[in-house]
């Protein structure tokens, strides 16, 4: 069983954040530590830890990640220049919080996917 993260308070509202967009399957709020001008977070309501962790069940919150994902971009006018969504999974892929999430990140060119080559 996963244990509850920091954004589980966020979803349920019981400490701060800039929350953008929230309905049935999905909470938007603003990076706290912003690493583009637009660096939104889109996480499903319920606790899923990892991508690892997504089942057949969750199709339907991680499609709406999607299409939240879109409507922010055109509401914050980055949707035609583009942008970059990106989900971490365990060490390797650099997740520091162990509930599933969508980064949104534009409002620049971010440059090169990674920064390192292998
Ligand atoms: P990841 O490395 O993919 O797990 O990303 C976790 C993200 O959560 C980082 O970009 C953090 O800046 C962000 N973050 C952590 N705590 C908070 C918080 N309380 N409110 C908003 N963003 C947060």
């Amino acid at each position: 069983m996963a244990e509850e993260t920091i954004f589980s308070k966020i979803i349920r509202r019981e400490i701060p954040a800039d929350i953008l967009y929230q309905d049935e399957l999905v909470t938007a709020f603003r990076d706290i530590f912003p690493k583009a001008p637009l660096h939104i977070l889109i996480v499903p309501n319920h606790l899923i830890a990892t991508a690892n962790d997504v089942k057949a069940s969750d199709e339907l919150a991680l499609g709406r990640m999607v299409t939240v994902a879109a409507k922010l971009a055109a509401e914050a006018g980055i949707a035609e220049d583009g942008y970059r969504l990106i989900m971490n999974c365990n060490s390797h892929g650099g997740q520091e919080v162990y509930h599933i999430h969508m980064h949104l990140l534009g409002g620049a060119p971010l440059g090169p996917m990674l920064s390192q080559r292998l």
